[in-house]
């Protein structure tokens, strides 16, 4: 099952996690991402992973295992 980190001292505030996996990031009234769902389903993991590609901070890891 793959796993979902965040590094939240990487973290920009840019939001474009959220925008790509709105079920599986938030971000905190300060901006920070928060991971809310560190478990994704098989059908989301596509989706975490162009997030964690795309995060221009590269705050974001996941583990497939
Ligand atoms: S895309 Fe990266 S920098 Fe932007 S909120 Fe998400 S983790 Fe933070």
């Amino acid at each position: 099952m793959a796993h979902v980190t965040a590094d939240t001292s990487r973290c920009i505030g840019a939001g474009r996690c959220v925008s790509i996996a709105p079920e599986i990031f938030d971000q905190t009234d300060s901006g920070s991402v928060m991971v809310i769902h560190a478990s994704p389903e098989r059908d989301e993991v596509d989706l975490v992973f162009e997030a964690v590609d795309l995060c221009p901070a590269r705050a974001l890891s996941v583990s497939d295992d």
